[in-house]
């Protein structure tokens, strides 16, 4: 790999570890001209499935467009970058899982808002309500109560332990 200071054509590694949890190779490299030393990371890339887009379109899955969707959400919420993380990645994860080569970017919008819900109430509220353009004022309602109910029959458990 060429070294990103000189240019030099020859880097060599100098040592080489296992990091986030073995999904990546974190490698410290030395240049043998200018003698400077730099990090790389490498991961296995794994081929997402395409999104079909409701006009039939079909797009790459864009990983930061999912992840500005998740932060629009999450504004001003008490859920941290890390939990983020690990929403988009088994977001990920599943639509991998599936083993389809194509997914119906509404199938992506339900594992968001699944994310979501379990992250946060006010941001699923705030996706869904967009990104489902709740067909009317009844429809929303029925969501935020089925919500409310969850949260009594959560809170209900907590206090008979
Ligand atoms: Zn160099």
């Amino acid at each position: 790999m060429h070294c990103p200071f000189c240019g030099a054509a020859d880097t060599k590694v100098i040592d080489s570890r296992l990091v986030a949890e073995g999904d990546q190779v974190r490698r410290r490299r030395e240049c043998v001209s200018c003698k400077e030393r730099f990090t790389t990371y490498e991961s296995a890339e794994l081929l997402m499935p395409r999104v079909i887009k409701q006009d039939g379109t079909r797009q790459p899955f864009d990983e930061e467009k999912l992840k500005a969707g998740i932060i629009k959400a999450l504004e001003k919420r008490p859920v941290s970058v890390e939990e983020i993380e690990l929403a988009i990645n088994s977001i990920k994860y599943r639509l991998r899982a599936t083993g389809e080569r194509e997914v119906k970017s509404i199938a992506l919008g339900e594992e968001v808002m699944k994310e979501l819900r379990r992250l946060d109430q006010v941001a699923y509220v705030r996706f869904a309500s967009v990104y489902r353009s709740f067909q009317d004022i009844n429809e929303f309602r029925e969501e935020i109560d089925r919500l409310s109910i969850n949260n009594a029959a959560e809170k209900k458990a907590d206090e008979s332990q």
